[in-house]
């Protein structure tokens, strides 16, 4: 990927160094303003990391000590631990398993009266249900965050992740759909309240220099990653475009291989950060392939809940069974812009292989448990 703009990334790199400001500069204001642009929302600002986006925003709303922000069982730990260092409550709640997201019908359950917001993650770059989520969030007077650290570019019923609530935290991981040479992230929102409330945050608390307000931060996207950024953006849609090419010849190819692919709501359009299977044989699954020579990865093995960092939190093994058993079952295939037609047929031909040779060593039991409410 960064091959291909070898000369592009130079010279964008020659003109910050050149340019004699690295930090809340130029790049920065240009790279806002086009994001904000890409999402569809008012504003945009960059900050140091997407973890620190979801923070960020939770600060700029006042949620904190006292309060409970629900979030899904099912996620990267990222999501529940920004709510964490923001001072609140993460109350897990549990996902659809055919799409992996929040199940908006089970949200109205865990609110209480100390709920503040609900932080829905667009997983695996694929939105989720935001229209009964915000509709949920509306009954309730709460606020709807949108992690939208794997969703650059997806659309829910056309309009872009980033402008389908009232904040979105974004991630600039060097592997996410859109990653900087290093960390970043960027908050969107059409709230210009929070916006401003924001660019003092991720700067100290300070709107003029020397003048702080706010008990701030030094979380700031830096010059440098936003002129690399500005570079890549230019390329997203059709990496994007790139990813659902190969995601469509997958679900093709895999059709009958027996194991449990992504489902695609009508109203999505996914871009396909990861290409998610599930199987109850996942472990057997992934070291054959591991011995053919194809690489997978887990996302993820353990939920936050049953993870030693939350363990202050009381939750035991059976509490969420729908994330757990997605835990137990998910493997990411090779899924990236550049992965080419004829190897990803390869791949397919081998799942298919090694699914049904695994298949076979599976008890009944093991199938009937791969069956999700
Ligand atoms: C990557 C990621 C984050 C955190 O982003 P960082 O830039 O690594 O801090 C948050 N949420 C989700 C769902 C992610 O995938």
């Amino acid at each position: 990927m960064h091959l291909e703009l070898q000369s592009e990334l130079e010279a964008a790199f020659q003109r910050v160094l050149a340019s004699g400001s690295y930090i809340l500069g130029p790049e920065v204001e240009a790279f806002e303003a086009e994001f904000a642009a890409y999402c569809g929302a008012r504003y945009c600002v960059g900050v140091g990391n997407g973890l620190d986006a979801l923070q960020l925003i939770l600060r700029g709303y006042g949620i904190g000590a006292g309060d409970e922000v629900i979030v899904p069982a099912n996620t990267f730990i990222a999501t529940w631990l920004a709510v964490s260092h923001a001072g609140a409550k993460p109350v897990p709640v549990e996902p659809l398993a055919a799409t992996f997201n929040l199940d908006p019908q089970r949200i109205a359950a865990a609110i209480t009266p100390r709920t503040k917001a609900i932080m829905a993650v667009h997983l695996y770059g694929q939105p989720a249900d935001m229209d009964a989520i915000n509709a949920v969030a509306r009954q309730h007077g709460l606020k709807v965050i949108e992690d939208a650290a794997q969703a650059h570019g997806a659309r829910y019923k056309g309009r872009r992740a980033g402008n389908l609530g009232n904040a979105a935290g974004f991630s600039f991981y060097p592997g996410k759909n859109l990653g900087a040479l290093g960390d970043g992230g960027a908050i969107t929102t059409n709230d210009a309240q929070l916006a401003d409330q924001l660019r003092a945050l991720r700067n100290y608390g300070s709107r003029t220099k020397y003048h702080h307000e706010l008990k701030g931060f030094n979380s700031r996207l830096d010059e440098l990653q936003a002129a690399l950024l500005r570079v890549k953006l230019r390329h997203l849609d059709a990496w994007n475009a790139a990813r659902q090419q190969l995601a469509l010849a997958y679900l093709d190819g895999l059709a009958a291989s027996g194991l449990v692919l992504p489902v695609v709501p009508p109203w999505a359009s996914p871009v396909w950060h990861l290409f998610v299977v599930r199987t109850a044989r996942r472990d057997a699954l992934q070291q054959h392939l591991a011995q053919a020579g194809i690489g997978t990865l887990v996302h993820y093995p353990i939920p936050p809940h049953l993870q030693p960092a939350y363990a202050d939190a009381g939750f035991q093994s059976g509490d969420f069974p729908i994330a757990e058993q997605l835990h137990r079952e998910v493997l990411s295939l090779p899924m990236y812009p550049q992965l080419a037609p004829a190897a990803l047929q390869r791949v397919i031909a081998m799942v298919t292989v090694i699914a049904n040779k695994v298949k076979q060593s599976m008890t009944s039991s093991a199938v009937a448990k791969m069956r999700l409410q």
